[in-house]
């Protein structure tokens, strides 16, 4: 009965012997541009939003650009909207309803010179 395979050699070489691929040096980052490196600072906020504001036009001063206005109000769905549209779906399968009436919304008050917002009255 002959050996159908010859007895196996090591499948590989010893490592010792191999010529091992040294990692490269680190090598500096490349430097893109000669750009000073840049601080970065958060601007630490110098204005409050608005308190004590109805959901009617506010009679104030804005305080960005410090102008005497009379805000324009915005209507935007908030919390209130979302809870009140889950009952009345619940309740009525009506669930679009607060999002069609302003009385359900958030009322935000924005400077008509400027277009910042100044104050939010929230239904919660
Ligand atoms: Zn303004």
């Amino acid at each position: 009965m002959s050996k159908a395979y010859p007895d196996p050699s090591p499948p590989y070489p010893e490592l010792e012997h191999e010529p091992q691929a040294q990692p490269a040096p680190y090598a500096e980052p490349p430097q893109s541009y000669n750009q000073p490196p840049v601080t970065l600072i958060a601007p630490t906020p110098t204005y409050n939003l608005l308190t004590n504001v109805s959901r009617e036009p506010a009679y104030c001063v804005c305080p960005f650009c410090k102008e005497t206005i009379t805000t324009s109000v915005n209507f935007v769905n908030g919390t209130f909207t979302i809870l009140m549209a889950l009952l009345f779906g619940v309740l009525f399968l009506l669930c679009c309803i607060p999002f069609c009436f302003d009385v359900f919304k958030d009322a935000h008050h924005h400077c008509p010179r400027c277009n910042a917002l100044v104050a939010i009255d929230k239904r919660m």
